[in-house]
């Protein structure tokens, strides 16, 4: 495959960007060498050299003498393996979602594959024509070298070096629609059919295109919507058509290459930016994951003493049930016995489950999204606290609209912020007598509210700006976490969480949960 291709893109240079003398302007092959034996390992590198021989062989043979061939031949496939050696050595990743990437593809390819193999190249034709100076020479060569390298390098990394991350259907699909148009704009501005002076604004119509694709599609379709439309401006120029061609063929190849270059390093810069803005993104989701998780332990601590005396009940229940099964099997009630056991069986289960609901809200377990009916949603979180409830002799009031469709949603999130705001209203009706809280859950055009709202002495409106702030607390060993963590969190599934003082006294918290599939009935 590397021979083929280091051929045939020989063959295209050589066709296609010809200068005067015939050095091409554009000269992809040790783009295709680098990205090789960076991709597969140094063991291709002969496969390097062969190619690079045959080109040498096949288009320079009758004017460049055999030892500068050779000596061609060697620098190329060193260029080629000093490069792939640095970009290793340097940590580069070839899908180039990082402006360091970039930057170090550009810059070794610059240094080593093109500076490497121009050297030789230029060396090689000063030799074989004696009206070339080879500074001249030199310059021409790195910069086709670079050229073709920064075309064709960042499509063989990326969709050999970087499998596509599980695109969807219409990521495809975008990508395929800027591909065609990209290529039927270009192919019409370098038909030759337009006048230069449309033709010429027209061929920057690659750059949004491109743009596009880098803020849009998987990097796999910019790196290849830039090697499409440089390669047919490359050679419709080449053939003497389109808008750069009237300055000449030098002049109007090395100003299509200025222009390619600036399309180039605009498609690469804004993917890696875009890469970064994503793992930026996904590394504030995870610290998001283990906040909460961290805030959840905290409040497991706090309720451990309720649920300890939750655990107790049925414990004692078990140990009086485990009693009465030994004393009727002393005396032989075998009857009796049976309904006995059941109850045990019962209770042991019971407090299963209660330990089975600490161990779950702990863990947290990942955080997926699924699909679940809100009062499942709730009941958990009701499970946990009710203890609390008890034991404060408070009153909790459920008001759930009937018929409340589906929600897509990660339960343990929801459940934590249910659990942080709910525990807020359970410790605001500290030391009342008649404390109440009503949990509410409602339709709202496309979203699920619910609200939170008790009876105690609210929020002071000088708190109420600050009140979401991380460490914003009023409580004496309160973090102040609970309410920063529970807004990101529900703004993570695209909902908000607002406060607001009750006019009979009181706060209430609402939040929203978008229905994604809003006619659906349970
Ligand atoms: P913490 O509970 O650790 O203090 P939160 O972020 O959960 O942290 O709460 C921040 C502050 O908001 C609390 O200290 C409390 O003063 C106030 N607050 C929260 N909920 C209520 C409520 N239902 N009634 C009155 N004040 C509240």
């Amino acid at each position: 495959m590397l021979v083929a291709l280091y051929y045939a893109v020989g063959l295209w240079g050589f066709v296609f960007t010809p200068d005067a003398h015939g050095i091409p302007l554009v000269w992809p092959a040790t783009g295709v060498g680098l990205a090789f034996v960076y991709l597969y390992g140094y063991r291709l590198i002969p496969a390097v050299g062969f190619a690079s021989a045959l080109v040498a062989w096949q288009f320079t043979g009758d004017m460049v003498p055999l030892l500068e061939t050779l000596g061609t031949v060697t620098a190329t496939m060193a260029g080629v393996a000093l490069g792939a050696y640095a970009l290793h050595r340097l940590g580069f990743s070839p899908r180039l979602e990082r402006l360091r990437d970039v930057g170090l593809l550009l810059s070794v390819g610059a240094l080593t594959g093109s500076g490497l193999a121009a050297t030789a190249g230029a060396w090689g034709i000063a030799v074989g024509m004696d009206e070339l100076s080879f500074t001249d020479t030199w310059w021409l060569c790195w910069m086709a070298d670079l050229m073709g390298l920064a075309l064709v390098a960042p499509v063989l990394m990326t969709w050999l070096g970087a499998p596509l991350a599980r695109p969807t259907d219409r990521a495809y699909l975008k990508g395929f629609l800027l591909i065609a148009s990209l290529i039927s704009v270009t192919a019409v501005v370098y038909s030759g059919f337009l006048p230069a002076g449309v033709a010429m604004p027209l061929s920057y119509a690659a750059f949004p295109l491109v743009m596009l694709a880098a803020l849009r599609c998987p990097v796999q379709v910019t790196t290849t919507l830039m090697l499409a439309g440089g390669g047919i401006a490359l050679s419709g120029t080449g053939w003497g058509l389109g808008p750069f061609a009237e300055l000449g063929l030098d002049t109007s190849l090395l100003s299509l290459n200025a222009q390619l270059a600036l399309l180039v390093l605009t498609g690469l810069v804004l993917t890696a930016l875009r890469g970064e803005r994503e793992a930026a993104e996904t590394r504030a989701r995870r610290h998001l994951d283990q906040l909460a998780r961290a805030g959840r332990l905290s409040t497991l601590g706090e309720l451990s003493a309720g649920l300890a005396h939750e655990l107790n009940q049925p414990l004692c229940a078990l140990a009086s049930y485990a009693q009465a099964s030994k004393r009727l099997l002393e005396r032989g009630r075998m009857d009796e016995l049976g309904e006995a056991l059941s109850q045990l069986d019962a209770g042991a289960h019971r407090a299963a489950e209660t330990v089975r609901q600490m161990r779950a809200f702990a863990a947290g377990q990942a955080p997926e999204r699924r699909t679940i009916r809100p009062d499942a949603l709730v009941r958990p979180v009701l499970d946990l606290l009710r203890p609390e409830f008890r034991s404060r002799h408070l009153r909790l009031e459920l008001k759930v609209e009937p018929h409340l469709p589906a929600v897509t949603v990660a339960p343990v999130q929801i459940e934590q912020v249910l659990v942080n705001l709910l525990r807020n209203a359970i410790e605001a009706l500290e030391g009342r007598r008649d404390g109440r809280v009503e949990l509410g859950l409602q339709r709202e055009a496309d979203h699920l509210q619910l609200h939170i709202r008790d009876n105690g002495p609210g929020i002071p409106p000088y708190r109420l700006a600050g009140l979401f702030d991380p460490f914003s607390t009023w409580k004496e060993n309160g973090l102040g976490l609970g309410l920063s963590i529970s807004r990101s969190l529900v703004e993570a599934h695209g909902g908000c969480l607002t406060v607001s003082n009750m006019p009979e006294g009181g706060a209430e918290f609402r939040f929203t949960l978008p229905l994604e599939h809003s006619d659906a009935r349970p």
